[in-house]
């Protein structure tokens, strides 16, 4: 199964995937052409690293013309929307299941704001960004993560992005993330709620409970802990430390 036509959707399902997206103007009418059927993502890096990488792959270079990706993926995971159209990003290659050196007609690419060279500036933010907003474009058209490939995988033409991401790691989360389905619902994260109160209200009693023995209800309640009135103001810890020490001194003097 594989889902025909341009990719409307895309904003819509990474929303959906609990990630924060900006749809650029116009950006369901941009594209060089209609796809035919999409089979998988593509994975690149910019290259560049810095706020404005979008704009390039928007608008295109001298040598190419934009836009040259449907996703752009800043850096603290936020996408940008740029084209539901076909975009010049894939170039020559393949991989199994794809048609040879026609990967722009059947892949939505994604490029992830990078500096592509080592130290490497991916954030886990962006990488898990990366991992949910792939596998949420592969459920929605019935794919799996062996159609999310890095560009170098590829192509034929000696590209080498994603630099720095082992893709078989990749995939596995992707894969993860497409099976976990879409993100908690509100009841699910109030049922884990109640299960983490139901353990940790214990646990909550049983620190006043050793608050009250070491420094008295009275203390405890004021949510003050300077030490006994009975100890001239010392905590227990400090008493002890002060009946070591005139002890050493008894020892000193009786060897004397
Ligand atoms: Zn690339």
């Amino acid at each position: 199964m594989s889902w025909a036509g341009d990719p409307v959707w895309l904003a819509d399902v990474l929303r959906a995937e609990g990630l924060r997206v900006i749809e650029h103007a116009g950006w369901r009418e941009r594209g060089h052409g209609d796809f035919r059927d999409i089979r998988g993502v593509l994975c690149h890096h910019t290259g560049g690293g810095g706020p404005h990488d979008w704009r390039i792959v928007r608008d295109g270079r001298p040598d190419l013309a934009g836009p040259l990706a449907q996703l752009v993926l800043e850096k603290d995971g936020t996408y940008r929307v740029i084209a539901a159209g076909v975009c010049w990003h894939a170039g020559a290659g393949s991989w199994p299941g794809w048609p040879t050196d026609d990967a722009n007609f059947h892949t939505i690419g994604i490029e992830a704001v990078s500096c592509g060279r080592a130290p490497f500036d991916w954030t886990p933010r962006q990488l898990e960004a990366y991992q949910r907003g792939a596998a949420a474009i592969l459920r929605r058209i019935g794919r799996d993560a062996d159609d999310c490939v890095a560009h170098r995988e590829y192509s034929s033409e000696g590209k080498i992005d994603p630099a720095g991401l082992d893709m078989t790691e990749f995939r596995w989360a992707v894969q993860g993330f497409i099976e976990g389905g879409a993100p908690m619902s509100a009841a699910e994260v109030d049922r884990i709620q109640e299960f983490i109160t139901a353990f940790c209200g214990p646990i909550g009693s049983d620190i006043k409970d050793i608050r009250e023995q070491l420094c008295g209800h009275e203390q405890r309640d004021a949510g003050q802990y300077a030490g006994w009135p009975q100890l001239d103001g010392l905590t227990l810890v400090e008493a002890i430390a002060d009946i070591r020490t005139r002890l050493d001194k008894l020892e000193q003097g009786g060897a004397r």
